[in-house]
């Protein structure tokens, strides 16, 4: 992947404020962080979306993130974190190389990442439910 930023960015060949680094992710400093400490982890193969990632990358990943998320609470004294990943341009995703964003959370830090609770009828959720059988 030629022009991949992320790429270049997870291979080093392109500087980055890493926070951990293995043989298959590294984990740095997003540059428009949403909150203090807003960390993206990359694994080093280009992957464009959770679909692509195999699984057990993933495992690997989330072995990571459990690494990470309570270094990043506890050193920044956040009071929480989310974990947020975007797949698809529709649900939010602008760079197409696999990235988890662990964003610490402090009280009243005006970050906008949670939705408006919708409505649906108990009819419509039995047919969502239906086709998930
Ligand atoms: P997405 O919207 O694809 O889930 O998230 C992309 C994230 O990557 C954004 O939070 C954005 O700030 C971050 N980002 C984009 N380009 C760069 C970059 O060159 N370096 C770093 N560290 N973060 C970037
Ligand atoms: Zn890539």
């Amino acid at each position: 992947m030629g022009d991949c930023i992320f790429c270049k960015i997870a291979n080093g060949e392109i500087p980055s404020r890493t926070v951990y680094e293995d043989e298959e992710f590294r984990a740095i400093l997003d540059l428009g962080p949403a909150t203090k400490g807003h960390t993206l982890i990359l694994p080093k193969e280009h992957f464009a979306d959770f679909f692509e990632l195999p699984e057990e990358k993933a495992h690997h990943l989330m072995d990571v993130a459990k690494k990470l998320a309570p270094k990043l609470v506890s050193r920044l004294h956040a009071d929480g974190l989310n974990i947020i990943q975007n797949n698809g341009a529709a649900a939010g995703q602008t760079v197409m190389h696999y990235h988890l964003h662990l964003i610490p959370r402090y009280e009243n830090d005006g970050a906008n990442l949670l939705w408006t609770p919708g409505k649906m009828s108990d009819e419509e959720l039995d047919e969502v439910l239906k086709t998930l059988e």
